[in-house]
């Protein structure tokens, strides 16, 4: 299913998810500014995103990350617009990772892409200018954009859904996801762009509570930690539990991921 939600003169935001039930399981934003695209949406909602992108020019197409989410109608693009996108997503890009039964049902598998330009540090659409910015710890590759005239950034995922976040990826690095949060705190921003909560008015608010949160769990878990107690006991006495579908994921999602993250990874300076 899609939702298109006109935010202001410049910004569209192309809403897209899987329909069960006449409702969408979660959605993902992609943002429209005039001919230029903020991600490519879900793949399973891809003949409805199709027949919208077919109302607009679209000529540009900037890519946060590889995550099956953000590239799952990308493939329509390929060789019709110019794709940007780093190193490292773009290997992502031309060799999509099989997701499993149950992200292909969420979300849907992405398809190969081949026509793919290097991301640029610095891009315009017109008047407005953007920065590129790296935001390592969600995805070691994941950039945003800062338009610093509008105070708008585009963050994408590098800010948790969940005021809470207990679950990651083993890819993920908590203490990377909490320093690129900080750097995001700290910079002027008027409205934060997020890719499942859409654009946010009080960016610095939003962030901060869910810092504390980590902060707060790291120093518990470090506690129990020193004591000697393992990961799965830690997860017990600070009585973390996940989502429900959290067992579907089949371990690409865990708590245990997260703690351990959380204890041993490091910044990367
Ligand atoms: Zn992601």
């Amino acid at each position: 299913m899609i939702e298109i939600v006109p935010y202001n003169d410049d910004i569209t935001c192309i809403k897209t998810a899987t329909e069960q039930d006449g409702q969408a399981i979660m959605f993902v934003y992609s943002y429209l500014i005039r001919d230029t695209l903020f991600d490519a949406g879900c793949g399973n909602a891809i003949s409805k995103f199709q027949e919208f992108v077919s109302t607009r020019e679209i000529n540009h197409v900037y890519i946060s990350h590889s995550h099956e989410d953000h590239v799952g109608c990308l493939h329509i693009f390929d060789g019709k617009a110019k794709i940007y996108a780093n190193k490292m997503t773009e290997q992502a890009l031309r060799e999509p990772q099989t997701i499993g039964e149950f992200f292909d049902f969420v979300w849907g598998q992405p398809k190969p892409v081949s026509e793919i330009t290097t991301m640029p540090s610095t891009f315009s659409i017109g008047d407005l200018s953007f920065e590129v910015i790296p935001l390592p710890g969600h995805a070691a590759d994941m950039v945003g954009y800062y338009e610093p005239d509008k105070r708008w950034f585009f963050s994408f995922d590098a800010v948790p859904l969940p005021s809470k976040k207990k679950i990651a990826m083993p890819e993920e690095n908590i203490p990377q996801m909490v320093a690129t949060m900080k750097k995001i705190r700290d910079m002027d921003i008027e409205i934060l762009f997020d890719s499942h909560k859409g654009p946010i008015d009080n960016p610095r608010e939003h962030i901060q509570l869910r810092i504390d949160y980590i902060n707060m769990i790291e120093k518990e878990a470090r506690v129990l930690h020193e004591d000697g107690k393992s990961i799965e006991e830690i997860q017990d006495v600070l009585g973390l539990d996940g989502p429900w579908y959290l067992e579907m994921t089949k371990d690409r999602f865990g708590i245990d991921f997260f703690l351990k993250s959380l204890l041993f990874d490091k910044v990367e300076p």
